[in-house]
């Protein structure tokens, strides 16, 4: 299967939680078998860490703020030419599958 979305894409969010449609940030993980994608600084979770004692060290309680990952169909990959997020086209050029951008015709790859 051909995925849309690389590691390193620019991508914008656009269905699923409201404080996060409409914002755009850089894919820092994807996890084809599921279908998700991870992305700096949106989806994040917050996470409430307990006082842990560990080799002496102690590691503060508080809360972690983590990224979680997002459906790949919530977000759209941004186009490096138009800056639009877009639909992904696909054309082979010299035995790849490269990438395009189905607004500009832009290859993305
Ligand atoms: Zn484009």
């Amino acid at each position: 299967m051909k995925l849309k979305i690389k590691h390193g894409d620019q991508v914008e969010v656009v269905t699923g939680r409201a404080e996060d449609k409409g914002k755009r940030g850089e894919v820092i993980r994807v996890f084809p078998k599921n279908n998700r994608v991870m992305v700096q600084g949106l989806n994040i979770r917050t996470k409430h860490q307990k006082q842990v004692q560990s080799e002496g060290r102690s590691i503060s309680p508080g809360i972690v703020k983590l990224e979680a990952p997002i459906s790949i169909s919530n977000v759209m990959l941004v186009c490096k030419k138009c800056n639009k997020p877009t639909r992904v086209g696909f054309v082979r050029e010299e035995g790849k599958s490269i990438r395009v951008c189905k607004k500009c015709g832009a290859k993305l790859d």
